[in-house]
């Protein structure tokens, strides 16, 4: 019996193999990736200092350990670069795997901005656990630490390291925090938060440069200013990894393309977690691909079942102002109606007609989070 063959050892794969196992114990199971292979939770990853975690001490599980737990082949450190899905192989490095169902769970690559200038390659970002580790060690000895991008992970590091007691500035185009996300006045809240800790913001500006200096790295502005640091951290978003999808003839937009069942536009290769779109949706969040992983877990042990989205709200982990986004789906028209007390802010998007399309609430106002979601239509009913 050939296996079924997940390409990613992140939560995707990790968490669509273990449920799998609960309905399946007996089809083979192989789990290829490019990385060690040990299970990690990747959202730790932006509050680790604060809980005294290193690199070695997220890993909860290793590649051999996840391997019996799941009764599974593990591949670790091997990378997949074709998909022919004629014959139902993957290639890897050093040879090929045949497959009976393939599935994707590839995560996404760190967006960069276009920079020029000779310390670019300096520029670090952290989206798995081996990136952790090398900031961990860029950082050791260093006092200043720039952050290019003032989103959800930005703020979540800026909060992070500045408790740890680094000189952290974050560099964003927006005029306030997670600009994309949420409004002034909630954006304002995490600002002055985070400002009071020693945070020291750059809005409006976008970095173009970074050159070696004699005292560091030395960060140019396109207004013309500058600022020296000792290391610069890019945290500006993040692209589906589809590259190998698409080389393959597989349906690919801003994600790998995938029906409701999970199941791109060949039936038998599916897609989950950060690099998946389904119904136009990209969310690169836990609990979309959990709710994923689920379905798909059925659909692979033989009962077909299509994923859906409650409405899923996202809690920041900037603990200086708790922050609770359910961000309104894209293109949804409403306007915002905000509270602003002192001690936090609620604001809520609505239709014209009253329904609510998504919320941001900050400081004391997150504890409405539950009674304001069960008022939130599904995300994908
Ligand atoms: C710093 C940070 C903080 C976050 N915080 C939160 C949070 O608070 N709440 C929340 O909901 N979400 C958060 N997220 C997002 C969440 O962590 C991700 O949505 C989730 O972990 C994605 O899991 P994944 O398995 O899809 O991808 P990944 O974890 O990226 O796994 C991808 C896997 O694919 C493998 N791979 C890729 N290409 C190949 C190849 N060609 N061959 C073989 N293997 C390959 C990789 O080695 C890896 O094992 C955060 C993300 C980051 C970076």
């Amino acid at each position: 019996m050939q296996p079924i063959v997940i390409v990613g050892t992140g939560l995707a794969g990790y968490t669509v193999a273990r449920e799998f196992r609960k309905l399946d114990s007996d089809t083979p199971l192989v789990l290829i990736s490019a990385d060690a292979g040990g299970f990690y939770s990747k959202p730790m990853l932006s509050n680790a200092f604060a809980q005294g975690k290193t690199a070695a001490t997220l890993v909860t599980a290793s590649a051999e350990q996840m391997a019996e737990q799941l009764r599974a082949e593990i591949l670790p450190h091997t990378q997949i670069t074709a998909i022919d899905r004629a014959t139902k192989r993957v290639y890897v490095d050093h040879g090929e795997r045949r497959y009976a169902k393939l599935v994707l769970a590839l995560g996404a690559d760190p967006l960069r901005l276009p920079l020029q200038g000779d310390a670019v390659a300096d520029v670090l970002s952290v989206n798995d656990v081996q990136d952790y580790a090398r900031f961990r060690h860029a950082i050791e000895d260093k006092r200043r630490i720039a952050i290019l991008g003032g989103g959800l992970i930005g703020c979540e590091f800026a909060n992070d390291l500045v408790t740890a007691g680094y000189q952290v500035s974050v560099i964003d185009i927006a005029t306030h925090p997670l600009g994309r996300l949420v409004p002034e006045a909630v954006g304002t809240c995490v600002r002055d938060a985070l400002s009071a800790l020693g945070v020291d913001w750059h809005f409006g500006v976008s970095a173009s440069t970074v050159d070696k200096t004699s005292d560091g790295l030395r960060i140019g502005f396109n207004d013309g200013s500058s600022l020296t640091t000792d290391v610069v951290l890019s945290a500006v978003g993040l692209r589906p990894r589809a590259q190998l999808a698409a080389a393959a003839g597989l349906n690919v937009n801003r994600g790998i393309v995938a029906d409701r069942y999970l199941t791109t536009s060949d039936p038998a290769i599916y897609a989950l977690g950060d690099c998946v779109e389904v119904a136009g949706l990209v969310l690169p969040f836990v609990m979309p691909l959990m709710q994923g992983a689920r379905a798909l877990a059925k659909t692979l042990a033989g009962a077909p079942t299509p994923v859906s989205y409650p409405a899923m709200p996202v809690v920041v982990k900037t603990p200086a102002c708790p922050l609770v986004i359910a961000p309104p789906t894209l293109g949804a028209a409403g306007a915002w109606d905000i509270q602003v007390d002192t001690d936090g802010v609620r604001a809520l998007l609505r239709e014209p007609n009253g329904v609510l399309l998504g919320f941001a609430l900050a400081g004391a106002a997150c504890a409405e989070k539950q009674a304001l979601t069960k008022q939130l239509l599904p995300a994908l009913a």
